[in-house]
């Protein structure tokens, strides 16, 4: 893996864009004091994810920004993007040319791309994991950073190697494996508790259940005698009814047979008047 490029806009001391093309060897850059030659390095621990703004020389992450000089006004956003060769895969991503590339604008706002699509800080911490350049690795070695290697305490030096060995993702995931094993024993504890509990419960709702089985059954008894209740009675209603119109029927034709015969009479009537007529 090779870095090819280096661009950085608005961040610290370079106000116009910059371009470091990195060829294969040494590349030198050399400026008098104070020129930005360290800036350089700041920048590729910033895009890389550097979260520390002191390891800048910085005090707040506004400082990076381009604050402005006796000519120029101050910028409002700073930005910088690595290329690395990834021909050889050493980066865990498809591509032949990876480009990293942070921002920070003067509101705090923050953003991190992969190949020019947003990501989080996470992802460029995973991306170069083990491979040296991870955080806190000492692959961009600043000024006095030499000596802190040496004067520091064992505990801490250990940690350079181990992020030089790469066995700092395996330990990354041993302890989100352990947080992950507490988190479930903590779940596994509040489970007993709960199972505790519902175990506590258990025989006044067994009680319970056999009251409400009693009930249901019952309640369908009931339902059962209900219905042939209302049965029978339906059946006596029907029979009451059959009766009542059958007892109709007869005072119906017993009105016919009426009829009739006041029907014959009012003929005989008419008969006999007209025949009184006649003899009148
Ligand atoms: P030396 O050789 O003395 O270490 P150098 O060439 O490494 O110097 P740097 O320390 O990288 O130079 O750059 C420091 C310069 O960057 C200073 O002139 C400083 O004013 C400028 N600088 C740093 N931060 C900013 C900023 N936010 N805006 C503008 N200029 C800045």
């Amino acid at each position: 893996m090779l870095l090819k490029r280096l661009e950085a806009y608005g961040f610290k001391s370079f106000a116009d864009k910059l371009e470091v093309e990195f060829d294969e060897g040494v590349t030198a850059i050399v400026g008098p004091n104070g020129s930005g030659k360290s800036n350089i390095t700041d920048a590729i621990r910033w895009v890389l994810g550097e979260q520390n703004v002191r390891n800048l020389r910085g005090t707040k992450a506004e400082d990076i920004i381009f604050t402005g000089s006796s000519t120029r006004r101050a910028l409002g956003m700073a930005e910088v993007s690595v290329t690395f060769d990834n021909t050889d895969k050493t980066l865990p991503l498809d591509f032949q040319e990876i480009m990293i590339t942070r921002r920070i604008y003067r509101t705090g706002e923050s953003e991190f791309l992969i190949n020019k699509t947003k990501c989080r800080l996470k992802d460029i911490f995973n991306l170069f994991a083990d491979t040296g350049l991870g955080k806190n690795s000492i692959s961009v070695i600043s000024q006095n950073k030499v000596d802190e290697v040496l004067n520091t305490k064992p505990e801490e030096r250990r940690y350079f190697f181990e992020e030089c060995a790469g066995i700092t993702k395996y330990r990354d995931r041993k302890k989100e494996a352990k947080r992950k094993l507490d988190a479930t024993e903590n779940n596994l504890v509040r489970l007993r508790d709960i199972i505790g509990e519902i175990e506590k419960q258990l025989g006044p709702l067994e009680e319970q259940a056999k009251k409400t089985k009693r009930y249901n059954e019952i309640h369908d008894d009931y339902q059962a005698c209900n219905l042939t209740k209302i049965l029978s009675k339906y059946e006596a209603l029907v029979q009451e009814s059959d009766a009542y119109t059958a007892e109709i029927k007869g005072y119906q034709d017993q009105r016919q047979q009426l009829e009739n015969s006041v029907n014959v009479s009012e003929a005989e009537k008419l008969v006999k008047q007209q025949e009184t007529q006649q003899l009148e």
